[in-house]
């Protein structure tokens, strides 16, 4: 198989030589054929214009032995006769009966021939025919009454043996023509064939992905340029195929790492394609073979519903999981429908819906604990102004209080919505100073100590010997503390004990309030930082609270790096502890610019 084209070509040049050879034997033949028929009947020609030989013929005949006569006259004549034993011989014939008299050859028996026929009817007989075995010529003539017909008649030996020896050398150069056939062959080969091979074999290697070779190019002839042709086609391929992977590898890391998540589906719905975001978000593995769409989306919208909407549009819907709320589009693949695949996008608005929810929930909550104090503000003043001066001075007294204290109610609630909504735009700015954590707690201790005890409750403070440095800004940690102690007050009842306590350990400051107040429930604690949530919402507004207190501290310790700790027992009580990262000795000094 892999020298094919050269056995052709040896084929190709043998058939060649063969038909050639063949011709040029047939038309040789043909040739010496008719050469030595034109050379014999030449002959004959010339020998019976002879008129002494024709005149000796005819007086010989009318003599008494005339046939031994004539018989010697024919020898005699031989040479010009071209007489020659095996090949040509003469015949002297009856020229009324056509029998043979004499024969140069002995022969007792002569074939008549058409000519002899000619000659017994008295006209010289000398038609010439290529096809039959032998060429002859025959003349008539007489003489004192006695006929006779004389036939030279020649076997074509001479032309055959010739045509013989001639095919002999035809065979003999159809055997060197073949030698010479495989010996050009290989030539032929090393500047046809090969090149040809070597392309075969690039290309071979091109069809298998191997784009190094380059042919070289040996000659600038037609399998020059094809190379040349080939290298370019080659480099152009390998660029192209470059190109077309590097897009893949862009399309396919878009596809693995976008957030949205992208599902396709064939015409009869089965699932084809799937990236890890489709998994992450629909919370379950796609990797099941012979997965459908209607497994995943058919209640959601039926496929054919998709694949029926005018103009190849998309259709959206949304579905909820335990975890997520997600924005599904549903579009055809291709714009014209034709092969009625779908293809998913799957977008998360988990946040965008729980934001929604909250912001809902937070204006909600806002205008409800505003309209509380409003309500009991407007219901006062309306009392007071309807009463005049009816009312004693004293209850007067307690109405203004009333206002008073639903005034401050309100400013404070708007003033912690100020605070929280400056942290959600980011634009609260801290002083930051390094100072001692224990002295803010003692300061806050000394400030609430009187407070507490008006409720009927013991305060105690538990401070180190040497100071706790952190770094921060000093008024909001206290604010952090006031507001943990604030709530300990809030929510112990009276006759009970509020521990403050500050401590460095471990790189860390720990700042303490434990109560033995009403404690929370388990599965409240996770939510007490969230704005206006309150476990017991009726204490917490007859105690002032806002339901914001712990959403500001949350995110004042935040920004300090900090956290809060809870431990809490309902009924027993609670302990918040605020930890924030010490600032180091070292560090404190260098901060100072004391060292
Ligand atoms: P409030 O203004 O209502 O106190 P906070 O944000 O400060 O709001 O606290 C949220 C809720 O957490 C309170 O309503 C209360 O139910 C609960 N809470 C906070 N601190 C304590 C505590 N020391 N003991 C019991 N419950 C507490």
């Amino acid at each position: 198989m892999r020298n094919s084209l050269h056995i052709k070509v040896v084929g190709i040049m043998l058939l060649l030589i063969l038909s050639l050879m063949l011709v040029l034997s047939a038309f040789l033949s043909r040739g010496v054929a008719r050469f030595y028929l034109n050379q014999f009947y030449s002959q004959m020609r010339t020998a019976f214009a002879d008129t002494e030989f024709v005149g000796e013929l005819r007086s010989l005949a009318a003599a008494e032995n005339g046939t031994e006569l004539l018989t010697d006259l024919l020898n005699a004549y031989s040479g010009e006769l071209g007489i020659e034993k095996g090949t040509r011989a003469y015949y002297l014939l009856d020229g009324e009966t056509g029998r043979l008299l004499v024969s140069s050859d002995g022969s007792a028996e002569l074939e008549i021939s058409p000519n002899i026929v000619t000659a017994l009817s008295g006209t010289e007989g000398s038609e010439a025919s290529l096809f039959s075995g032998y060429m002859d010529v025959a003349l008539p003539f007489s003489g004192g009454g006695h006929r006779y017909v004389i036939c030279i008649r020649d076997n074509r030996q001479t032309s055959a043996a010739l045509t013989r020896e001639m095919l002999t050398i035809v065979i003999e150069a159809l055997l060197v023509g073949f030698l010479i056939s495989v010996l050009l062959s290989f030539l032929l080969a090393k500047t046809m064939v090969r090149p040809i091979q070597r392309l075969t074999g690039a290309a071979r290697r091109l069809s298998e992905g191997d784009f190094s070779d380059r042919i070289p190019v040996r000659a600038e002839d037609e399998i020059g340029i094809l190379t040349h042709t080939f290298n370019d086609m080659g480099a152009r391929l390998h660029d192209t195929l470059q190109e077309i992977e590097s897009e893949r590898n862009k399309l396919s890391a878009v596809f693995l790492h976008m957030t949205d998540g992208i599902t396709a589906f064939s015409a009869d719905g089965i699932l084809l394609q799937f990236n890890p975001a489709a998994e992450r978000l629909l919370d379950r593995s796609l990797n099941e073979p012979g997965l459908r769409y209607d497994d995943l989306f058919g209640d959601l919208l039926p496929m054919e519903e998709i694949l029926n909407r005018s103009g190849g549009e998309a259709a959206s819907a949304e579905l909820k999981t335990e975890h997520r709320s997600l924005d599904l589009f549903f579009a055809p693949i291709t714009a014209d429908q034709t092969d009625g695949r779908i293809l998913t996008v799957i977008h998360d608005v988990t946040v965008q819906r729980r934001s929604e929810t909250m912001q809902r929930e937070f204006v909600a909550n806002v205008s409800h604990e505003l309209r509380t104090p409003i309500t009991n503000v407007r219901s006062y003043a309306e009392t007071l102004v309807d009463s005049g001066s009816e009312m004693p001075e004293e209850t007067v007294r307690d109405f203004l209080q009333v206002i008073l204290s639903e005034s401050d109610r309100m400013t404070k609630l708007v003033q912690d919505l100020l605070v929280l909504s400056r942290f959600d735009a980011d634009e609260v700015e801290f002083r930051m100073e390094r100072f001692d954590a224990a002295d803010s707690v003692r300061r806050v201790y000394e400030a609430m100590r009187l407070d507490a005890g008006k409720h009927g409750l013991k305060v105690s403070a538990a401070l180190p010997a040497s100071p706790a440095w952190i770094t921060g800004d000093r008024a909001r940690i206290e604010q952090v503390i006031i507001n943990l102690t604030t709530n300990a007050v809030r929510y112990t009842p009276e006759g009970g004990t509020i521990e403050m306590s500050a401590s460095e350990a471990d790189g860390e400051v720990r700042l303490c309030v434990r109560d033995t107040g009403i404690g929370i429930p388990a599965e409240d604690i996770p939510h007490i930082f969230e704005r206006f949530y309150r476990v017991d919402k009726a204490r917490s507004r007859a105690m002032g609270g806002t339901g914001l207190g712990l959403s500001i501290t949350g995110e004042i310790v935040k920004r300090h790096g900090g956290r809060i700790e809870i431990e809490s027992e309902p009924g027993v009580g609670t302990q918040m502890t605020v930890v924030l990262p010490a600032c180091p000795a070292a560090a404190a000094e260098a901060e100072d610019g004391t060292v």
